[in-house]
């Protein structure tokens, strides 16, 4: 059985590769990934998946960080344009990109895979240095680029959805395949995690190419200490004024946003471990002699537990309103991205680990990273957990051609087969 698995992987290697190029060739930042989704979606229909896709896998209420409706309409024709079929990208409308494919193998336990499917907002490297360009799979789609590998990721997805049609007899369970938009910003998961992606899921497996993997042949079995994040949008009104004739009948917004961000960086450490504050940008006022009546501050706050991070995101909230207060203006805020903290589960870890003892192509096997750093899938399964099953991340190594979101990034895609076999040789072991 083993043998023929990993035969059944090595005769869609050369597809893998072609799937990740055109999926890198055409990338798509989270909310707006309408070609990548609309294609999956079709690949999966014809496989004879179950396919929940558009506000059946998206629940819109509880969509984070959604670009405007204009922005959407762009990147729908857009998709469109780039060979999605229209009457798919027509259910996506709003953003809805999230897809939950699922495949009945008969009675037994329920194994979810999750894949993330989005680019980053950075501009591709175009000249000679960098292979993607050299071989003609660059970015089509300026100022956007697959500079995290997720493109790999949505490769692999595709190759398992394919593989596991062939070996359904072999299978006592359902498989489930996640293919979650807005994974950059921490903007997804709860959306599809509220609309069900989860549900009834007994093992949850998420993958990364790289990152801590950085080798060809490395393998990652478990991940931990994903940290909790919240991101947040805050806008400050208060009232222009002659700066000199009138300056008390003003009330300053870059002040009250200033004094914020500096408090907001003040707050005490937490005890119970690490935690992040950052106000990444701040614009304000409108010119030299007026009272400044507006500012806009990003920022997001992260925390080694979801506790942690919750006592980061109170303690900013005081800080805005008191602030506010202070200098007389009023304030919104707006989250626009959020995930939970997480902890792979060490029995799903000795599974994974097993499994890749018995492939050759891993030559160094460890078994637990921390992460130090936020990842949605942490969310998918942190629900997972709390409902009684059990899931772990995983870095599957790839030697990279620059750091993850950098313009110069690239993986070797010689990573994606054996991405495949493990997760493959996973289900098989879970529900086989
Ligand atoms: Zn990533």
């Amino acid at each position: 059985m083993t043998d023929t698995l990993r035969q059944l992987v090595q005769e869609i290697e050369p597809l893998l590769i072609k799937y990740r190029r055109d999926f890198h060739k055409y990338p798509e930042a989270g909310w707006t990934e309408f070609r990548t989704a609309a294609k999956v979606t079709e690949k999966l229909l014809d496989l004879g998946y179950e396919v929940k896709f558009g506000a059946n896998a998206v629940s819109q209420k509880d969509m984070l960080g959604v670009p405007s409706e204009d922005e959407l309409k762009i990147h729908m024709e857009r998709a469109i344009k780039q060979g999605a079929k229209p009457e798919i990208v027509k259910k996506m409308e709003g953003g809805l990109t999230g897809i939950i494919a699922e495949l009945d193998c008969g009675e037994g336990p329920t194994v979810a895979l999750r894949f993330d499917i989005d680019a980053n907002d950075i501009s591709e490297a175009k000249d000679e240095k960098h292979r993607p360009y050299q071989d003609g799979f660059s970015s089509e789609n300026p100022g956007v680029m697959h500079a995290c590998g997720h493109d790999g990721h949505v490769a692999m997805g595709l190759g398992m959805a394919q593989i596991i049609t062939k070996i359904k007899d072999k299978l006592k369970g359902k498989v489930r395949l996640i293919f979650q938009p807005g994974e950059e910003g921490s903007r997804g998961a709860s959306a599809m995690v509220a609309a069900g992606a989860v549900d009834g899921v007994d093992f949850i497996l998420g993958a990364h190419i790289g990152f801590q993997a950085k080798k060809n042949g490395q393998l990652i079995c478990s991940t931990g200490k994903f940290l909790a994040t919240n991101k947040l949008d805050v806008t400050f009104t208060g009232i222009p004024a002659h700066a000199a004739a009138a300056p008390e009948e003003g009330r300053n917004a870059l002040l009250a946003a200033s004094c914020a961000a500096l408090n907001m960086h003040a707050i005490s450490r937490h005890s119970g471990g690490a935690s992040r504050i950052t106000v990444g940008m701040l614009n304000a006022g409108q010119g030299r002699n007026v009272i400044p009546p507006n500012a806009l501050m990003k920022m997001e706050t992260r925390g080694e537990t979801t506790d942690i991070n919750d006592y980061m995101y109170n303690s900013v909230q005081d800080i805005i309103a008191g602030a506010a207060k202070m200098y007389g203006v009023e304030f919104q805020t707006k989250i626009v991205g959020a995930t939970k903290s997480g902890e792979s589960s060490p029995e799903m870890k000795t599974k994974v680990k097993n499994i890749a003892q018995e492939m050759e192509v891993f030559t160094e096997i460890i078994d637990y990273v921390s992460f130090g750093a936020t990842e949605d899938f942490s969310h998918f399964m942190t629900v997972v957990q709390e409902n009684g099953g059990i899931g772990t991340y995983v870095m599957v190594g790839s030697q990279l051609a620059a750091g993850h979101h950098d313009f110069y990034f690239d993986f070797d895609e010689s990573c994606l087969a054996p991405g495949v076999e493990l997760m493959l040789k996973t289900v098989v072991d879970l529900i086989g």
